[in-house]
């Protein structure tokens, strides 16, 4: 293999050498709560200036039936930590306040009555997530239940204007292909039977999804179709004005590779495309997933405004963060 050492002194190298990689970039789904000070260091060292912490984390807490109270708790804990991370980090920290539907929440209506509340505090830049799912953690939730809950948070939404981020279903019970079942244990026996046909499941609640945003009247400048796969990029980009956003930190679960996040902008245009990592302690994820991809996109031959774009430009204009 050609290196420097063995290149006869006064030779150029052959090639353009790389531009710096300095594209700074916005998490708007991450599960900060559950992973350590070392990762948070790390989005410092990678070019992170902003992340939105998922409150409702509740499926790395102990697993039995979740009470409102249990979800309440988590909203004031997500807050609280905010607070401490972003005077320990140089990035700013965030949360996304909402019920999520991975799992039955008993007394929903409570956390949906004081939900609005929540979206006064400044930290707050989203609503969720929330969406409709098909398997669940340690009780099933019905869809008509989900649905209620689904639209209620869009509601709020439209009246807050805040954006939401719509969760999509991943890999339905026994669904992770065998090299990845270590990744996320629980994926392959903790979750309920399937509501929806495991095949389609992710397309099938998308489009009940953009039902029930149509129902609560919440415009689609508002909304975030979150765990984007190739199964959904035309259904989103063609027939909606709503965001579209890649996890990009386990697409073993997702369905796609940084080639379908190129693909999906070279055909559709960057502007409502985003990367999210979705980074999550339950599961094998990569800390340096959003810069690891963005070289990825590099060398797909994808240009640097176009990434700045999808992974900052974007999220700050979702979020109304300034980025001066
Ligand atoms: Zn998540």
């Amino acid at each position: 293999m050609a290196s420097f050492a063995n290149r006869p002194l006064g030779s150029a190298p052959t090639g353009n050498s790389p531009d710096p990689l300095d594209i700074p970039w916005i998490d708007i789904h991450q599960h900060t709560q559950s992973l350590t000070w070392n990762d948070r260091e790390k989005f410092d060292l990678s070019g992170a200036r902003a992340a939105v912490m998922i409150a409702a984390g509740y499926y790395w807490a102990p697993y039995r039936p979740v009470s409102a109270d249990d979800v309440r708790f988590l909203w004031d804990d997500a807050l609280r930590r905010a607070a401490c991370f972003d005077h320990r980090h140089f990035y700013d920290q965030y949360v996304a306040v909402g019920v999520h539907t991975w799992a039955g929440v008993d007394g929903a209506a409570e956390l949906l009555a004081a939900l609005p509340e929540y979206c006064e505090d400044e930290r707050v830049v989203a609503i969720g997530e929330t969406g409709i799912e098909s398997t669940h953690h340690t009780a099933a939730w019905g869809l008509d239940d989900q649905r209620d809950v689904v639209r209620e948070q869009m509601h709020i939404a439209r009246e807050t204007g805040l954006p939401i981020l719509v969760h999509t279903p991943g890999s339905s019970k026994g669904g992770l292909p065998a090299q990845y079942s270590h990744s996320y244990e629980e994926a392959n026996d903790s979750f309920t039977e399937p509501l929806l046909d495991p095949e389609n499941a992710k397309r099938e609640a998308v489009e009940i999804d953009l039902e029930l945003a149509a129902e609560a009247g919440l415009p689609d400048e508002q909304v975030v179709i979150d765990h984007a796969s190739p199964a959904v990029v035309p259904l989103v980009m063609e027939t909606t004005d709503c965001y579209l956003s890649f996890s990009i930190s386990a697409p073993w679960l997702r369905g796609f590779d940084p080639a379908d996040v190129a693909s999906a902008i070279e055909e559709y245009g960057a502007d409502r495309i985003v990367l999210d990592t979705d980074l999550i302690g339950a599961m094998e994820h990569d800390v340096f997933a959003m810069k690891r991809t963005i070289m990825d996109l590099c060398r797909l031959g994808v240009d640097r405004e176009v990434i700045r774009t999808v992974v900052y430009e974007n999220p700050a204009r979702l979020l109304s963060l300034d980025t001066e």
